[in-house]
């Protein structure tokens, strides 16, 4: 089959990904074989392939937000059947037997793996994917407006949960791509007050017409002061400018895997006054199924820009380059 992989992790402008030919994935125990129809471009797949994150195994196959079709079961498999539409997500499996696990958050796992990183991805005709880890999609929906949500989606809503904004609240978004416009949204409709912060001006104009409160540059002071704060932008130096964004008592969520260097903060200007600065690490289970929820009651708009599967390097270039409006999608021909 057709697939891309990560052959030598680097700058993007290097050409980390490379177009290959690999064997049918044959399902293991548990497991099913997926058909890709769309796998959408994460910032973590920007990440792997210019070895931000280092490779856990060689010429992986990047991508984790999967929209696909059950093509078969692995041996003893209990799943959905062929001909089901399912998404496969970074979260790809957990031990269910440690501290962690046992008490709900198996996102903190230490023995988690990762589609996409300890196993091959959706930039891919094929996957293979554990029966317990996938979604049920609807089967009307177009792919292109789902795959976005399978991290985009699942990890901004983790970064929302973390970011323990009280209802009705005042909430700081820095960087706007394709999780930012997402999480906005569902804040938005569940009642919150959304401020959004970013350098680019395509993305300030599509957090306006989402219904953002107000925009800003990416460290500009926001009119209120914030309750909470997500940061998507993977912008250590703007750490510093969203906790003094905030009010007394408000929370900043890291939602990033990776972030540059925080520079050196003080006390009574960034922390003092009961300030928390979180970090947001993958996602469970239970946060994947109640943000689909949420996205089949409050319907966000989902902006894509969508790239023929041959393109894959394009779109992480374009990812780099901020040239991506939303979320940079692989469609399969
Ligand atoms: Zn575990
Ligand atoms: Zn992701």
């Amino acid at each position: 089959m057709d697939a891309w992989v990560v052959a030598r992790p680097g700058p993007v402008a290097t050409r980390p990904l490379e177009r290959t030919r690999l064997p049918d994935p044959e399902p293991g125990p548990g497991e099913l074989l997926v058909r890709v129809e769309a796998c959408a471009v994460c910032r973590t797949d920007l990440h792997l392939a210019e070895g931000d994150l280092p490779p856990r195994r060689p010429r992986t196959v990047p991508g984790h937000e999967v929209v696909g079709w059950v093509e078969a079961l692995g041996p003893g498999t209990q799943g959905p059947p062929p001909g089901s539409r399912v998404g496969v997500a970074w979260l790809r499996s957990t031990c269910g037997a440690c501290r962690y696990c046992l008490r709900g958050a198996e996102n903190l796992c230490p023995t988690s793996t990762y589609t996409g990183w300890d196993a091959d991805g959706g930039y891919a005709r094929r996957l293979t994917a554990p029966a317990a880890y996938v979604y049920p999609l609807p089967e009307d929906e177009p792919a292109e407006e789902l795959a976005p949500l399978l991290c985009a989606g699942i990890i901004g809503y983790r970064a929302l949960l973390r970011a323990d904004l009280p209802p009705g609240g005042r909430l700081g978004i820095y960087g706007f791509g394709a999780s930012a416009h997402l999480t906005a949204q569902v804040a938005i409709a569940e009642g919150a007050t959304v401020h959004v912060m970013t350098r680019s001006a395509a993305a300030r104009e599509l957090a306006r017409r989402l219904g953002a409160a107000s925009v800003g540059g990416s460290a500009d002071p926001p009119p209120e002061p914030l309750d909470a704060a997500i940061l998507f932008a993977p912008v250590g130096d703007l750490v510093p400018v969203a906790l003094e964004a905030l009010d007394r008592g408000g929370t900043l969520a890291v939602a990033g895997i990776h972030l540059t260097d925080i520079p050196v903060l003080n006390y009574q200007r960034h922390l003092f006054q009961e300030r928390t600065l979180r970090s947001v690490t993958a996602n469970t289970r239970a946060d994947g199924r109640e943000f689909l929820r949420l996205a089949a009651e409050h319907r966000p708009r989902v902006t894509t820009t969508p790239y023929p599967f041959e393109e894959a390097d394009r779109a992480l270039s374009d990812l780099a380059a901020d040239r991506v409006e939303g979320a940079a999608v692989l469609l399969m021909s």
